[in-house]
């Protein structure tokens, strides 16, 4: 099969044309990949800058694909049926946070396109129980992004809380996601882009925000709560000084540059701000059923798997509105 290949980081990914292809193992399936999207974490493992990846590695975590072979006792997914795979690939299910609700938490856990291989690659091997089956209402294509820049984002939404001025830092793949979901639950959104980026300014504004300007303006109103997807830390001082009395701003990426110093009045008044730690399958059952209902609508850009390399540069540079996709 084809798979493109990280052999160490900071070097460009390489076009495997005939990796073997492996037969599922125990409770494992094995995936025909219809699409596989490009996160920004992917970046980050590309980049160097989440260590200690599987070496040589196949990135990618947003997979849409058909089962087409089982293995020994997988008994919840069957043969033809379309899956997602995501970033949460194992956990141990035994631990303290296993069992209380936080598997996402698990100090085992193992990550899909991380520790291991993921969906840049025509198949892949999933461990059924971390598989989820895909509400016909979406395409292959459509559906990737839902798997990490969805997921990820409806949590933040959820632990942001119920507030109805939300402001969003970064409107990339998340956040045109998690903007939809928003609106569905009556929220007004507030959009944050690099200054002077006209462009996505108008992508947010078309998704329904009530306000959109760069990241060092100030919104015309206080918000409520606010969610960073953009890997930068000097918008957390931003985010808390534009947010309430009581207000939380939550930091959703697994990476982001130091956060400066800032006075404490900007946290005083019960501020919070906390990160969103990965996904548990409670919140992807819950979001993929949700989005049906929207229903979500991606916007998304196809590139031929070959074109990892050039997909990653686009999303590193900033050139994307939307999502980017593989598609095998
Ligand atoms: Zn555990
Ligand atoms: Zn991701």
């Amino acid at each position: 099969m084809r798979a493109m290949i990280l052999d160490a980081p900071r070097r460009a990914l390489r076009l495997d044309e005939a990796k073997a292809k492996s037969a599922p193992g125990p409770g494992q399936v094995l995936i025909r990949v219809g699409a596989c999207g490009v996160c920004r974490t992917d970046l980050h493992v590309v980049d160097g800058e989440l260590a200690h990846p599987r070496l040589p590695l196949v990135p990618g975590h947003e997979i849409v694909g058909r089962v087409e072979a089982l293995g020994p006792g997988v008994e919840r997914v069957g043969l033809g049926e379309r899956v997602g795979v995501p970033w949460l690939g194992w956990t141990c299910g035994k631990c303290a946070y296993c069992t209380s609700g936080r598997e996402n938490l698990c100090p085992r856990a193992r990550f899909t396109g991380y520790q291991i291989d993921g969906g840049y690659a025509e198949y892949t091997l999933a461990d059924a129980r971390y598989c989820f089956p895909i509400p016909a209402v979406f395409g292959d294509v459509a559906a990737a992004p839902l798997l990490c820049a969805g997921l990820i984002g409806y949590r933040a939404l959820r632990l942001a809380g119920e507030g109805r001025r939300l402001g969003l830092y970064g409107f990339g793949a998340a956040a045109h996601i998690a903007i939809q979901v928003a609106r569905f639950r009556g929220q007004e959104v507030y959009a944050f882009t690099k200054p002077q980026d006209k462009s996505g300014q108008d992508f947010a504004l078309g998704l329904g925000a009530v306000w959109a300007g760069g990241s060092d303006e100030v919104p015309p109103v206080e918000l409520d709560a606010a969610i960073i997807f953009a890997p930068a830390g000097a918008l957390v001082p931003a985010a808390l000084a534009a947010t309430g009395k009581g207000g939380c701003v939550v930091c959703a990426g697994i990476h982001m540059s130091d956060i400066p110093s800032f006075p404490y009045r900007l946290l005083w008044e019960e501020r919070v701000v906390r990160s969103v730690a990965n996904l548990t399958r409670a919140d992807g059952d819950e979001f993929l059923a949700i989005a049906a209902r929207i229903p979500v609508r991606t916007t998304t850009l196809a590139f031929p798997l070959e074109e990892a390399n050039e997909a990653l540069t686009r999303l590193r540079e900033g050139r994307l509105e939307g999502a980017a996709v593989l598609v095998p």
